[in-house]
């Protein structure tokens, strides 16, 4: 997979020559490329802001200079990931659709942002734009949202995390649930001890421990997500939990409402 990252702060984006994505590098698994914005400007103070239309505070990126960029550095097919706290939240799911793409390309704003018309303009070429925000909070640039999802998008790519069962059952997986809490050794530690059925070797009660704790947890710390579930993927004792913990099905059989 190839991922074009385009900012003026390109050395802001070494750390992505560590861990498990600068070993992908390495291992031409990932064919990623961070490129100066500014390389692409004309004039002698390499301007890449001007002041907004209508006027207001702060700078706003050019388009022009964003688009001899970006006209050079994508590819046939690629995918334009634009940074912003304007954006749909970028979920698990966006990660598993851009880990199919050829070509992945950041285009990381500073100041107000990049001018509007060119989401727009790639949009109209045929390009898919993917505006998106980390969360719902403002940082300074693109750099570190576009950092969270180069990692988490890598991650998914075949070949890329060492034992991809790992991949399987975790939070915001396929199942719609956070992952059960995980230990290791030592068993006894600070005066809490690992739960017993975790060392009884019996699959079966493990694999229910671990389920039932799962949806412990998504009910506590999200609620959102349990509502989100398909009656149709949960079980009888999934089903019995849940009343316990006081979501049931609703009138229409198919989501979960509270009792
Ligand atoms: N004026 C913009 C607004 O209110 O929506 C905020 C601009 S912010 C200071 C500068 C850049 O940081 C944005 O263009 C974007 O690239 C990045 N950024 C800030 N917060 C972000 C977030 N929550 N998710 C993704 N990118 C973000």
């Amino acid at each position: 997979m190839r991922v074009d990252v385009v900012s003026i702060f390109p050395d802001y984006l070494s750390v992505l020559d560590l861990s498990l994505v600068g070993k992908a590098r390495q291992r031409g698994l990932l064919d990623l490329r961070v490129h100066d914005l500014r390389d692409w400007t004309t004039d002698r103070h390499r301007t890449v802001d001007d002041t907004p239309f209508g006027g207001g505070a702060g700078m706003v990126m050019r388009p022009d200079v964003w688009g001899v960029a970006l006209d050079d550095v994508l590819e046939p097919g690629a995918q334009l990931v634009v940074p912003t706290p304007s954006g749909e939240v970028f979920t698990q799911r966006h990660a598993e659709e851009m880990a199919t793409a050829e070509q992945l390309v950041f285009a990381c704003g500073r100041y107000e942002g990049i001018d509007a018309r060119v989401a727009e303009h790639y949009r109209d070429a045929g390009v898919t734009v993917r505006e998106l925000s980390i969360g719902d909070y403002v940082l300074n640039g693109g750099e570190v949202a576009s950092l969270v999802m180069i990692e988490a998008v890598a991650r998914l790519v075949p070949g890329m995390v060492g034992n991809p069962e790992s991949l399987v059952e975790e939070s915001h997986g396929a199942a719609g649930l956070l992952e059960y809490p995980v230990y290791t050794k030592p068993p006894s530690w600070a005066d809490l001890e690992i739960p017993e059925v975790l060392l009884s070797g019996h699959h079966a009660r493990i694999e229910r421990w671990r389920r039932d704790r799962a949806l412990e947890r998504t009910a506590e710390r999200r609620p959102d997500m349990i509502a989100a579930l398909d009656v149709a993927t949960l079980d009888k004792q999934d089903l019995a939990l849940l009343a316990e913990l006081g979501w049931v099905p609703g009138e229409d059989g198919a989501g979960l409402v509270r009792a």
